[in-house]
């Protein structure tokens, strides 16, 4: 069998590290703001290139303070792409605003940058571009567009840990940016975190006290805030994995270029925006006739899957913004053709060729 996501080969690899780490967490029994957590967030600020970051419990929960952060309250609009994660668009909501969806640019999947302005209005607030499957979006047109407009640019990085975008690091490109330590992401803890970045020192201190109940003293409460820390057994883990990110991005990224090499004159594949590197979080593909190479792979044991089947704005969640079909056209027909294939660090260059064979054949 071989999996999307391969934990078993990570832990033979920095098992012993990790655990130790992890041991020495337990040994400090301070599990809530422990040192781990302080320790991971100077390093991650430091790798990213951006002065703060602050550690929460999940992306969804990284996006929901960051939005709350720079003030979106009842009746904001918030910009952003239909063909993504539900938590990029239920952010939003839970802060009171409304999700304005743009529909997505084919070869790079991501919101296309020349149909977001016919879609701002005096109630626009911030656009959050996603960086999809690890590809950056045009930050420079969307800095562009957010500048004249003065709207603020809320990164959704939960794909693109490591991800850069002229030699800048996602998540230190925009106002404010987004992470997930999900176990599946290019940087994932075991268990769920999330992370919060920003150079701007007022909503630094707006985001610390978000995440801790509003608080920065303690029993001192200055806004109504949230229980939403990353647990020191997971920031100690992070730290390890974080030593290690820019090799495991680049293995995706060579067994990304092999994919290419092997299928990419059979199916359609994510472009790399200019500019832009990928840290490949899927290697995502489209054809008509994905149900057949779906099925060819199942029957090799080899696991796919679909991001996403269902594009946001058809979701039944989000009914009552009144969308239909044919609405979004790009991301509706994304959603009926892509399909992705197994892709992590420790993926062996045969095991991708025999994956490809698989497709060819499959669609041949
Ligand atoms: C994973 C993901 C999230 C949510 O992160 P969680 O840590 O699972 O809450 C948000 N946006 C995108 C694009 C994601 O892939």
């Amino acid at each position: 069998m071989i999996p999307m996501l391969d934990i078993k080969r990570e832990l033979a690899v920095i098992g012993d590290e990790i655990k130790e780490e992890v041991n020495k967490s337990l040994n400090s029994t301070q599990f809530i703001l422990g040192p781990n957590v302080k320790e991971f967030e100077e390093k991650a600020a430091k790798y990213l290139g951006c002065k703060y970051a602050v550690g929460v419990a999940s992306g969804t929960d990284a996006l929901h303070i960051a939005l709350k952060s720079i003030g979106i309250k009842d009746g904001d609009e918030v910009i952003t792409t239909p063909f993504t994660f539900i938590a990029t668009a239920e952010a939003i909501v839970y802060c009171g605003g409304k999700p304005v969806f743009v529909d997505v640019d084919e070869k790079t999947f991501n919101i296309d940058v020349n149909k977001i302005e016919e879609k701002i209005t005096d109630k626009t607030k911030a656009i959050i571009p996603v960086h999809l499957f690890g590809n950056p979006c045009d930050m420079d047109r969307i800095k562009e567009i957010a500048k004249k407009y003065n709207i603020k640019v809320v990164e959704d990085c939960a794909q693109s840990f490591g991800a850069t975008y002229r030699g800048v690091q996602t998540g230190n490109i925009g106002d404010v940016g987004c992470f997930s330590f999900f176990p599946s992401k290019n940087l994932g803890c075991y268990g769920d975190g999330g992370m919060v970045t920003t150079n701007d020192e007022e909503t630094y201190k707006t985001i610390v006290a978000l995440r801790n109940h509003g608080s920065f003293v303690r029993y001192y409460h200055e806004m109504i805030g949230f229980n939403s820390r990353l647990d020191d057994i997971q920031a100690a883990i992070l730290k390890v994995k974080l030593k290690y990110i820019d090799e495991c991005n680049r293995d995706r990224r060579s067994v990304a270029d092999l994919y290419k090499k092997t299928i990419g004159n059979v199916v359609g594949y994510q472009i790399e925006t200019e500019n832009g590197i990928n840290v490949y979080h899927q290697y995502t593909i489209t054809s008509e006739k994905r149900d057949l190479a779906i099925e060819a792979l199942k029957e090799a044991e080899v696991a796919s899957a679909i991001y996403y089947p269902v594009p946001l704005h058809l979701q039944k969640a989000f009914k009552d913004l009144g969308y239909k079909e044919g609405d979004m056209p790009v991301a509706e027909k994304l959603a009926r053709t892509v399909f992705s294939l197994p892709i992590n660090p420790y993926l062996d260059d045969s095991e991708v060729v025999v994956i490809s064979e698989i497709v060819k054949k499959s669609l041949s």
